[in-house]
């Protein structure tokens, strides 16, 4: 794959487009921080960690995503004490799989459910996308990101808004409220714009040029997500 060319020469123009204070920081680099699953089978690199302004750094608290972290068995260490999963909205081409592409699972919990990409040798998620390459971001779960929280805070900046809120949550989490939603629409655009407008919705780490997933997507067994969704604690 030439995938370390493209990033190489897609680099400098990322550089140029940040706001000029970034931009002209003195200190700036563009730097890249190690994917990996839980036992090592499989890891990769995310491209492109500058200041804080990789991607859009979301709290989600959907069912769907709360059911995934059960369905992994891998819930304590997945979502945080709302419930949330903390992810980091990234252009593809900063998304990288080095080693252990074998390891690779795509797991959708309905036939309609998003792609949820996650290393099968240890149960680790890695990342999430729709199911056509041609929304040109991937939702990388910072739990692979090996970081402690402290420097997810200080590497992929702030979770900007917690969103999906279940109904019915007695506790608002923090960055619920409408500015942090707004500031959230506003960020989508600009990323998924800035893909296209610098070419980094491409090359995709979990789809070919022809826009066929890398691996066939597994729906999860019916009892087993139902199984899942029953272990959902709804914190007060
Ligand atoms: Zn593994
Ligand atoms: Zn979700």
């Amino acid at each position: 794959m030439s995938i370390d060319a493209t990033i190489g020469v897609d680099s400098p123009p990322i550089a140029a487009n940040l706001p000029g204070a970034l931009a002209g920081h003195p200190g700036h680099v563009m730097t890249s921080l190690p994917i990996r699953c839980t036992c090592g089978e499989v890891h990769g690199t995310l491209e492109g960690v500058a200041d804080g302004r990789v991607g859009l750094r979301l709290s989600c608290l959907c069912v769907d995503c709360q059911t995934y972290a059960h369905l992994l068995g891998r819930a304590d260490e997945i979502l945080d004490a709302d419930g949330g999963t903390d992810v980091v909205q990234v252009a593809p081409a900063r998304v990288r799989i080095d080693e252990g592409l074998r390891n690779l699972r795509c797991t959708r919990l309905t036939d309609k459910g998003l792609f949820r990409w996650n290393a099968r040798c240890c149960d680790s998620p890695i990342g999430n996308t729709v199911s056509s390459r041609r929304v040109p971001f991937i939702g990388v779960l910072t739990s692979c990101l090996d970081l402690s929280a402290d420097e997810r805070d200080a590497r992929l900046g702030p979770v900007r808004a917690s969103v999906n809120l279940p109904a019915g949550l007695e506790r608002r989490p923090a960055n619920a409220g409408f500015g942090a939603q707004l500031s959230v629409v506003l960020r989508s655009i600009g990323l998924l714009s800035g893909a296209y407008l610098r070419g980094t919705h491409r090359p995709h780490p979990f789809f070919g040029d022809d826009g066929t997933p890398i691996v066939t997507p597994e729906v999860a067994d019916a009892d087993e997500v139902a199984a899942a969704r029953a272990r959902i604690t709804r914190s007060a």
